[in-house]
């Protein structure tokens, strides 16, 4: 029996087992896969305070290394379920049950396709959903980035280092991202940004070979030859395996306010599967301190 149950090793999750250590509650976390989240395939991040660079990996590293400090158990187990019994709370994985007295959801988010046509088939065969994991395939070729978010337009850049002509699309004329990270693809000479228009279709033999782009106003296609083609257009909410139990808004983000408290005893959220305004590094780890600062008073019986 844990005090606290931590469901997710991202940001959120990480940051949540090291509040939570420190207030000397026995810690668990549960990680389907590895630690990080979706930060772990940013290549430089920059906006997040004291460190003025620092990649999504070192940082994930950084943070996991200080939760195991200082006492939290790491298990590399995805959870599928939680029942609510007699005052605590199990955790079921595809192994294993894991008891606790209070569990926090950090499960983040995964990556949200386009929907097209084999995109499914395609995918490892032209079509990545992370930059950093595959952008050195496409040294010297010809790539394009589907988005208009931070994700997209960090991506485009770190592309931009690498391949020989980068195209960014976008389904509308202004950024979702940071304008700093706009106005430096701007300033890329391999690098063309097509807004207002969607790619349509995916042709391909084995490979993706090229993409068809259609231009929201008049309705014409572009087809691009290409090698690579990145999909950056958001993230879906993790959170279908806990809807039974905790109330989720219309795109299934858990929700609760700043104190990160679910409808449900005794269950917290913290990160991006949680209702909030801005989804960044910064708010994550302040959903973590926060959840494990209530789970705390929950478990003290406060
Ligand atoms: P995001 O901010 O939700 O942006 C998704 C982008 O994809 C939007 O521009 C959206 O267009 C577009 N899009 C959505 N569905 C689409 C579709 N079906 N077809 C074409 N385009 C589509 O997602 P994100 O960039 O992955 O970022 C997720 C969160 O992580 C954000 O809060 C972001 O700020 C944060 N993040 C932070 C950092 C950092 O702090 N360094 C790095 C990466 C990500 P519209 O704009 O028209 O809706």
């Amino acid at each position: 029996m844990y005090d606290i149950i931590v469901i997710g090793g991202g940001p959120a999750g990480m940051t949540a087992a090291i509040y939570a250590r420190r207030a000397a509650k026995s810690v668990l976390v549960l990680e389907a896969v590895a630690c990080g989240g979706q930060i772990i395939n940013t290549p430089d991040i920059e906006n997040y305070p004291v460190e003025a660079h620092i990649s999504g990996f070192d940082f994930s590293n950084r943070v996991h290394q200080q939760a195991k400090d200082l006492g939290a158990e790491f298990i590399f187990e995805k959870a599928v379920g939680i029942r609510a019994e007699n005052g605590f709370k199990t955790v079921v994985t595809a192994k294993n049950t894991y008891q606790a007295k209070a569990v926090i959801l950090a499960t983040g988010s995964e990556n949200r396709k386009l929907g097209l046509e084999d995109e499914d088939r395609l995918t490892g065969r032209g079509i990545s959903y992370c930059a950093t994991c595959d952008g050195n395939f496409y040294r010297n070729k010809t790539v394009a980035v589907v988005g208009g978010g931070n994700t997209a337009l960090e991506d485009a850049l770190y592309l931009a280092d690498l391949a020989k002509q980068v195209y960014l699309i976008h389904r509308r004329d202004s950024f979702r991202g940071e304008e700093a990270s706009a106005s430096r693809l701007k300033e890329r000479e391999n690098v063309e940004i097509i807004y207002n228009a969607n790619v349509t279709r995916l042709l391909s033999e084995k490979r993706l070979k090229a993409i068809e782009v259609t231009d929201k106003n008049d309705g014409s296609i572009r087809t691009i030859e290409l090698n690579g083609l990145f999909i950056a257009v958001g993230r879906v909410p993790e959170n279908q395996n806990f809807a039974s139990l905790v109330d989720l808004d219309d795109a299934g983000y858990v929700i609760a306010g700043e104190d990160c408290r679910t409808n449900a005893d005794g269950i917290f959220v913290a990160g991006d599967n949680r209702t909030k305004l801005l989804r960044q590094l910064v708010t994550a780890t302040a959903d973590g301190a926060m959840a494990a600062t209530e789970a705390v008073k929950y478990v003290n019986g406060l």
